[in-house]
């Protein structure tokens, strides 16, 4: 997934939105049991700031289909990335441009990989199971406890 300088250039115009649908080749997610559900989906908008840089910011909508880290309960979950970078030709801190085009699909693997949540829960105060009873405790009380 490239975005193209030359042809936004030759268009006469400044800037130009952009919606995308993409399959990362590879599998990005590392939580056990869980997928990225595919395509995820981008939108976001380019602009030209010199002759071969541009910056380029939008989101990413993506769902998560997995387990519950917790109480083991399958969850999906939906959830947004934001990106915004200055991209130009042989830059040492980030994206580059290379003949005049940008891979906007890194940019968004690496989005997608700095918004992952630290833990997949079905709610963020899931009780999670009794380690005794296997009851889950956010459906059922447990009496282990007695
Ligand atoms: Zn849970
Ligand atoms: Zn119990």
């Amino acid at each position: 997934m490239f975005l193209d300088l030359k042809s936004l250039r030759r268009s006469g115009k400044d800037s130009q939105s952009f919606f995308y649908e993409y399959s990362p080749e590879k599998d990005l997610i590392d939580i056990p049991n869980t997928k990225l559900d595919l395509p995820v989906k981008i939108s976001g908008e380019v602009t030209l700031t010199g002759m071969h840089s541009a910056f380029i910011s939008g989101e990413i909508a993506f769902t998560l289909t997995g387990e519950c880290t917790r109480c083991l309960s399958s969850v999906t979950r939906e959830y947004v990335a934001e990106f915004d970078e200055q991209v130009e030709e042989n830059n040492p801190d980030g994206y580059s441009v290379v003949n005049d085009t940008v891979d906007l699909g890194k940019i968004v693997e690496d989005a997608i990989l700095i918004n992952l949540p630290v833990s997949f829960l079905c709610k963020e105060d899931c009780k999670g199971i009794c380690l005794n009873c296997g009851v889950n405790l956010n459906e059922d009380s447990c009496k282990c406890k007695n």
